[in-house]
C-alpha cells in the first residue's frame, strides 16, 4: 500500500487538534481543532491553503462526531478541498501520552495494543483515556486505514536504570510502575535528528542537551543519539520550573502540607496549576511574554521569577553536561526556547561555567527560526531549533505503515 496523506491527531478529553500532511513533499495541507467536544457550544477552527474559518459553532457531541467534522471539511471543495474523499487519507498518526515501559517505538494500534495502553491509564489518568477517545473516534470514521500510536514517553525508554530508578523500595517500582518515564519525547527526538543533520554528525556519535522550554518544559541529555536522562519524571510535574507547574521540590513538602490541613486536591492544584511562573511572577499570568514585559518594566518580583526559572534550567544543563562529558551542542526549542530572546539572554550567561557565550546581536533577531545563538568563542554551540511534533508524528506514522 502506498502512503501519501497522513492525518495527525492529538486528542484531549474535550478537544481534538489535527494536521494533514502530504508525506511525499512533507507538506502540511490543513490544520485545525475542535474544542468543547461534548460540552455546550463546541467550536471548530480550520485552515487549508487560503481558506480559514475561526472558532465557528459546530455540532460535536463526541470524538467520533468531531473526527467526522474534520474529515468532511477536508473533502469540502468550498473549504480548500485538500482531498477528494475520506479514502484519500492513507494513515492516521495519534499522539499518545504515556506508553509506560511497553512502547519504546511507535506502533500500529491493534486491538491488543489499545487494550494494553488502556491499562496504563493509572499512570496518566487525565491524558491516556482522552487519547483513547480520539483513537476510537478516528477508527469509527476511518475504519480501513492503519492507525499508529506515537508516544511522548517512547524516546526516553533508552534511559539506563541509574537515570530512571527512584531510590525507593524496589516493589514500588515493580508493582506500581513508579519510576521516571519522561515526556515531550517526540519533540526531543525531532530536534535531536535535526541537530544531527545540522552538525553533519552520525546520530550515534552525538552527545547533546535538548531543552524543550514552553508552558511545560523538559531538558534531556542525549548520549550517542539516545536519551540518557531527562528532567520530567513519572509525571510531567518533575524537573525545571514551568508556566504553572512547580517542577522539582522536596517531596516532604507534600507530606508537610497534608499534615497541615491541605487536601491532596489542593496540593495537586498548587503544584500543577498554580505553581511556577504563575506563582512567583507577580503578573497573575503564567505566560513568559507577560513575565518578560514585567521584567522590562523593572518589576523586582518578575525579575526574581525569571532568575529562578533560568536557575532551574541551568542546573539541569550543568548536571547533564557533567554526565555526558563531551557536549556537541545545546538545543533550545518550544515556545520559550524558540521565541523568548529575554529568557535565552538570561540563560546563556547562567551556564557560562561551561564555556558558553552568547551572541547577543543574533539572539535579539531570533524568533521561531533555526539559528546558532552562541558566540564564536563558545565552547559549546547553542542552537535554536524550532520543534515540529506533528511532523514527527506524521514521519513516524509513515515509517511504521510504509
Ligand atoms: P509552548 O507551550 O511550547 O506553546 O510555549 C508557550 C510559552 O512560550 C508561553 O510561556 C509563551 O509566553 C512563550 N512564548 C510564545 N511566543 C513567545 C514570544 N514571542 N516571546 C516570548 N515568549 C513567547
Amino acid at each position: 500500500m502506498s502512503i501519501r496523506n497522513v492525518l495527525v491527531v492529538n486528542a484531549g478529553s474535550s478537544s481534538l487538534k489535527f494536521m494533514l500532511f502530504d508525506m511525499e513533499a512533507e507538506q502540511m495541507l490543513a490544520k485545525g481543532q475542535v474544542e468543547r467536544i461534548g460540552i455546550e457550544n463546541p467550536l471548530f477552527t480550520f485552515t487549508a491553503g487560503d481558506y480559514s474559518e475561526k472558532q465557528n459553532l459546530c455540532d460535536a457531541p463526541d470524538h467520533t462526531a468531531a473526527v467526522k467534522l474534520v474529515c468532511d471539511a477536508l473533502i469540502d471543495p468550498a473549504k480548500g478541498g485538500c482531498l477528494k474523499s475520506f479514502a484519500d487519507i492513507d494513515a492516521v498518526g495519534h499522539r499518545m501520552v504515556h506508553g509506560g515501559e511497553l512502547y519504546s517505538e511507535s506502533v500500529l494500534l491493534t486491538p491488543e495494543v489499545l487494550e494494553a495502553f488502556e491499562k496504563l491509564s493509572p499512570l496518566a489518568p487525565l491524558h491516556n483515556p482522552a487519547c483513547l477517545q480520539g483513537v476510537k473516534g478516528c477508527q469509527a470514521v476511518l475504519a480501513n486505514v492503519p492507525h499508529v500510536g506515537v508516544f511522548d514517553t517512547a524516546f526516553h525508554q533508552t534511559m539506563p536504570e541509574e537515570s530512571y530508578l527512584y531510590a525507593l523500595p524496589k516493589e514500588i517500582y515493580k508493582q506500581y510502575g513508579v519510576r521516571k518515564y519522561g515526556f515531550h519525547g517526540t519533540s526531543h527526538k525531532f530536534v535531536t535528528l535535526r541537530m544531527a543533520e545540522v552538525l553533519n554528525k552520525p546520530l550515534d556519535e552525538m552527545n547533546i542537551i535538548t531543552c524543550h522550554l514552553g508552558n511545560g518544559s523538559s531538558i534531556t541529555a542525549v548520549k550517542g543519539g539516545k536519551c540518557f536522562d531527562t528532567s520530567m519524571g513519572m509525571t510531567p510535574l518533575a524537573g525545571v520550573m514551568m508556566g504553572t507547574r512547580a517542577g522539582d521540590i522536596d517531596p516532604a513538602v507534600v507530606l508537610y502540607l497534608l499534615k497541615n490541613g491541605f487536601s491532596a486536591d489542593d496540593i495537586d492544584a498548587m503544584m500543577n496549576k498554580k505553581g511556577g511562573v504563575f506563582a512567583l511572577g507577580g503578573t497573575g499570568s503564567s505566560d513568559m511574554r507577560d513575565l518578560c514585559s514585567a521584567c522590562d518594566a523593572g518589576k523586582p518580583e518578575a525579575q526574581a521569577a525569571l532568575a529562578r526559572l533560568v536557575h532551574s534550567y541551568a542546573m539541569y544543563i550543568g548536571g547533564y553536561a557533567a554526565l555526558l562529558g563531551r557536549v556537541d551542542a545545546i538545543v533550545l526549542t518550544g515556545g520559550i526556547g524558540e521565541n523568548s530572546k529575554e529568557t535565552r539572554a538570561a540563560l546563556l550567561p547562567a551556564i557560562s561555567g561551561l564555556g558558553v557565550t552568547l551572541n547577543a546581536e543574533v539572539n535579539d533577531t531570533v524568533r521561531g527560526i533555526e539559528k546558532l545563538i552562541s558566540g564564536s568563542d563558545s565552547k559549546i554551540p547553542v542552537y535554536v531549533i524550532p520543534t515540529n511534533e506533528e511532523l514527527m508524528i506524521a514521519r513516524e506514522t509513515y515509517a511504521v505503515t510504509k
